[in-house]
């Protein structure tokens, strides 16, 4: 591989970083209590290309739980291993305008509104396939491995954080149990939902797996196709709506790109048949949004001319 360190974009992502982290808004998530051991100077941009080159600098090397950056790639799996016309019975394609934790469903029909809110994405967990917890685990992390190239692994002490306190998104799996959008049993479902929000990445791995969905869901690294490119642009739509919770819209109109973040702080951007941007650091604002990570993606938008309603 190229030697990256003396590379021109490098040395732009080197000042980009340095420029960032003067900014020092926002706050480490506490209300998932291990989540808030984090230590909120961590910056890092990683960006990975479609033919597999990697651009990474700052604290790249940190660990932290993928959260809610989990959500695309999981309903990816849903739409391949059950076809949009089934993922659609169980969870929509619409904004919420609310928080991603809203235990608010569509009214119409009970479905929670789309895949990248806690709702959708429980609902969406118990599309795993396997006949037992052990055979739905190694789904689960076949599809993270698979999209990062690495094997990967669980934060044990967040997952029981989650597990111990996460009786909002207990009550959002009750509603959903009482409307038939999940069948249960409810602990089932969301001990692989907090499992899944607990797996260990670091800003490279987030690259990556950003990159396969802009190679059209072949994975740059290893060559693996993990979604069709049909199945890519689903999930990419999905992404660009609602990927960033009730900011969503002014992502959209600011940055341009599919997008999601996680509330451990990082956020992923996806410019399609050209590269992935991962950045991670952990103060958030008050939507849930990593502060550093949005001005990141705001900058590399601007300077790379990558909005996708914009002229170059
Ligand atoms: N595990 C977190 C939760 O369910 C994920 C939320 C997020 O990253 N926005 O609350």
């Amino acid at each position: 591989p190229l030697d990256t360190a003396e590379h021109p974009i490098t040395a732009y992502l080197t000042r980009l970083l340095d420029e960032v982290s003067k900014q020092n808004d926002g706050a480490v998530a506490d209300y998932i209590p291990e989540l808030a051991k984090a230590d909120p100077e961590d910056l890092a941009i990683a960006i990975t290309t479609v033919d597999g080159q990697t651009y990474a600098v700052g604290t790249v090397d940190r660990e932290f739980t993928i959260q809610s950056v989990s959500k695309p790639f999981m309903y990816g799996y849903a739409l391949r291993e059950h076809g949009l016309e089934r993922v659609l019975k169980q969870v929509g394609v619409e904004p919420t305008g609310d928080p991603f934790n809203s235990i608010v469903l569509n009214n119409e029909n009970n479905r929670p509104f789309n895949p990248m809110v806690n709702a959708g994405a429980i609902a969406t967990s118990e599309l795993l396939i396997g006949a037992t917890r052990e055979e739905k685990i190694a789904a689960q992390m076949d599809l993270y491995e698979g999209f990062a190239g690495r094997k990967l692994s669980v934060d044990q002490a967040v997952y029981a954080s989650e597990s111990e306190t996460g009786n909002r998104n207990r009550a959002i799996a009750y509603m959903m149990l009482n409307s038939g959008m999940i069948e249960g049993p409810t602990e089932a479902v969301l001990d692989l939902y907090f499992r899944q929000c607990s797996i260990l990445v670091n800003p490279i791995d987030l690259s990556v797996m950003a990159a396969t969905l802009a190679a059209h869901g072949r994975n740059p690294l290893t060559g693996r196709v993990m979604l069709t490119p049909g199945q890519t642009s689903d999930v990419l739509s999905v992404m660009a709506t609602c990927g960033m919770y009730d900011y969503a819209g002014q992502w959209m109109f600011d940055v341009g790109l599919p997008a999601k973040s996680g509330v451990a702080g990082s956020v992923v951007a996806v410019i399609p048949g050209q590269l992935g941007i991962a950045v991670y650091s952990p103060k958030l604002d008050a939507v849930g949004n990593s502060v550093r990570g949005i001005q990141v993606c705001k900058r590399i938008s601007d300077d790379l001319g990558l909005h996708a309603y914009k002229d170059r």
